[in-house]
């Protein structure tokens, strides 16, 4: 599958799922167990699409954090068990973790709680040119509080805004800072991974009979899942108040993690694809930088040896006897005050010897010499171990 036919598909993927006009949404339109143009038969396949998407996905990536303009919020939300942690672990498995942050977010600290309910949030935004994934997020603050009002009790709020019109309030202000990141260049993208309630209750059981799954299980959640319907109220409500086109929430099929994993990466290559990401261009001035840097380069690559020829004689004979080496006539303009008295001095060998170059003799001809490219300064005429002495000839 080349990569035009995978961001065909998976923009048609995320189209299925993204929810732009929160107007008009209703949670029951949502097919928990939906595979889309897929059958259970299709799960390895799948696995490969995934694996393309995921390379593409990275490709996108570097381009993001080299271009470092654009920054991508991904917000998961989900019931326990819903497979958050597997959609992170599997989606941004080929993303290069330089730039990408995944924040998990619990019960506030006390700090935290002394604070607005967006600042833990504020601080771990992504920085241009970042992925940014929360686990959780500022939505937690209209869905379990709202199941659970009593926790409004510890988040110390002046009374009189402690009303009727708390929750209009933190949809507004969740829709205000949304906006406010897209006008900025942080785009948000923001996952439900609807699950099933008869799905859940057989992942906690999965949970409970195989012990490497039992560090997973918490007697909370089984606790929390008696809240089921007051959530899935309090989801479609959240949803409904903040699904814009700029900010769209995805509502991904949750019952096959295999499509799960297929649903988000489609939705955040397409996300990312959106952004017409390109490498930076150099203007004139840097390319002419690079080219220096270049010649700088392929210099010190020329003179790592340079074999000296002194008198007359062809090179090639030289070179003939010592093999690997090529043979460069030293330049007029050469710095080296050793080479060139090396070259035209009658004494050649005298000198050589009175310098204490780090060369020698090719071992047929008394006339040839290999310096090394630090031979190039008088530094380099003392007689030592350094980098030429591996590269002399044997
Ligand atoms: P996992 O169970 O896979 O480790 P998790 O996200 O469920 O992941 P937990 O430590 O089990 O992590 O649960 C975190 C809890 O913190 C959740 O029950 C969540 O609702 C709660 N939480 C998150 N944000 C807030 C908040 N702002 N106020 C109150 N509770 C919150
Ligand atoms: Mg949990």
């Amino acid at each position: 599958m080349n990569d035009q036919k995978l961001l065909k598909l998976s923009q048609k993927l995320a189209s299925e799922y993204r929810v732009t006009d929160g107007k008009k949404f209703r949670l029951k339109d949502f097919d928990s167990g939906d595979l889309g143009p897929l059958k259970d038969k299709d799960k390895d396949s799948a696995a490969e699409w995934l694996q393309r998407g995921t390379e593409l996905m990275s490709e996108l990536q570097d381009m993001l954090y080299a271009q470092d303009r654009w920054g991508v919020l991904i917000v998961i939300q989900a019931m326990d068990a819903a497979g958050k942690d597997s959609v992170i672990k599997h989606v941004m498995s080929g993303i290069n973790p330089q730039g990408c942050q995944v924040t998990s977010f619990k019960q506030p600290s006390t700090e935290e709680l002394d604070h607005d309910f967006l600042w833990r949030c504020q601080k771990n935004l992504p920085p241009r040119g970042h992925i940014g994934i929360f686990n959780r997020s500022y939505y937690e603050e209209v869905l379990v509080v709202r199941v659970h009002p009593e926790i409004i009790g510890h988040q110390k709020l002046p009374e009189n805004l402690v009303g009727k019109d708390i929750w209009k309030n933190r949809y507004k202000g969740i829709r205000h800072m949304e906006n406010y990141l897209n006008d900025q260049g942080i785009i948000v993208r923001k996952f439900f991974l609807n699950v099933s309630r008869e799905e859940q209750k057989k992942r906690f059981l999965a949970r409970l009979d195989e012990p490497e799954k039992n560090w997973k299980f918490s007697a909370a959640d089984v606790k929390e899942r008696q809240h089921w319907n007051e959530y899935m109220a309090a989801y479609e409500d959240a949803i409904s108040e903040t699904a814009t086109k700029e900010s769209p929430w995805y509502i991904v099929p949750a019952d096959h993690k295999w499509y799960t994993r297929l649903v988000v990466a489609s939705a955040v290559i397409e996300s990312l694809f959106s952004l017409k990401l390109a490498y930076p261009k150099v203007d004139r001035s840097t390319l002419a930088d690079l080219q220096a840097a270049r010649a700088t380069l392929m210099s010190e690559k020329d003179s790592t040896l340079v074999l000296m020829i002194a008198g007359g004689g062809s090179p090639g004979l030289h070179v003939a006897k010592i093999r690997n080496f090529r043979i460069r006539p030293l330049q007029r303009d050469s710095r080296s005050r050793v080479g060139r008295t090396y070259v035209r001095s009658h004494h050649q060998h005298r000198l050589v010897r009175d310098l204490r170059l780090r060369g020698r003799g090719c071992g047929h001809c008394s006339r040839a010499f290999v310096l090394d490219d630090s031979a190039q300064t008088d530094r380099s005429t003392d007689s030592g171990t350094g980098r030429g002495e591996r590269n002399r000839p044997r």
